[in-house]
């Protein structure tokens, strides 16, 4: 691959490295002070703490929202990664299962009364159980998230943002579905260009424009509309669907690299 789409670290290791070393030094004993999140200031000064680390994996430009951030880099807010470690210590045997916050008794209840499949053991039906419960409170989060509106529109659920871990995603990516990104629509919108026109004479390029309208991808056009018939939708098709089908998916990709315009 073009090595311009897959400079510096990868995700995979920058994500690693967020994980074996970020998280267990900032959540050290958190089952300790878990109750301060119940604050929005604490809460909000854990998401400023780890919004470095979400732009870096994702290679977001800095005034991405850290809502989208996260989402694009997939790294669960501290704070429900935070109920999510007390949650398990809580379901260790002969631990009491003793928390001050309400979600996670109401999580700890739940998990304590669902009876695992009899084909997996309890550790991984507890392990599945978790992340659900996580991966529900994010959602909520998400779709509650009223500044990551661009985002949202390619991402209606956190499981649909899956895709992005690929170690072979072109970098910018992330960037174009942020809608923070090189295009003229964002470049005018900061102040950097006066014009938020496309060459092709369009007023405003934007992701749509390029995606369904600009007669410049014309030529690579063809092959994202065959992938999308492949799967009998009519063109076009919302944002959030490219997200959701595999083939679809890899053909959006194809033809952002393809453009040429955002390397
Ligand atoms: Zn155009």
């Amino acid at each position: 691959m073009d090595c311009r789409l897959t400079w510096g670290l990868s995700r995979k290791t920058l994500s690693l490295l967020y994980k074996t070393v970020f998280l267990p030094t900032l959540l050290y004993n958190c089952s300790v002070w878990e109750s301060a999140i119940s604050k929005k200031k604490i809460v909000k000064l854990l998401l400023s703490t780890q919004r470095p680390y979400a732009l870096a994996i994702a290679r977001l430009y800095k005034s991405t929202t850290t809502s989208a951030a996260l989402v694009l880099a997939s790294i669960v807010p501290l704070d429900l990664k935070i109920m999510e470690i007390v949650t398990k210590r809580a379901l260790v045997p002969n631990v009491l299962p003793f928390s001050f916050l309400r979600l996670v008794t109401e999580s700890i209840d739940l998990i304590n009364n669902t009876p695992a499949p009899r084909n997996i053991s309890l550790k991984l039906h507890h392990a599945r159980l978790l992340d659900s419960e996580t991966c529900k409170r994010w959602n909520l989060q998400w779709n509650l998230s009223v500044t990551s509106g661009q985002s949202k529109r390619f991402f209606n659920s956190i499981e649909s943002s899956r895709v992005l871990n690929n170690n072979n995603l072109p970098f910018f990516i992330p960037r174009v579905i942020s809608g923070h990104c090189s295009l003229n629509a964002y470049l005018c919108n900061i102040g950097k260009i006066s014009s938020a026109a496309c060459t092709c004479s369009h007023p405003v390029e934007s992701i749509d424009h390029i995606v369904f309208e600009c007669s410049k991808y014309d030529k690579i056009r063809c092959s994202l509309v065959s992938a999308a018939s492949a799967y009998d939708l009519p063109w076009p098709i919302p944002l959030c669907i490219f997200a959701q089908l595999k083939h679809l998916w890899v053909a959006f990709c194809n033809f952002l690299v393809a453009s040429k315009r955002f390397v």
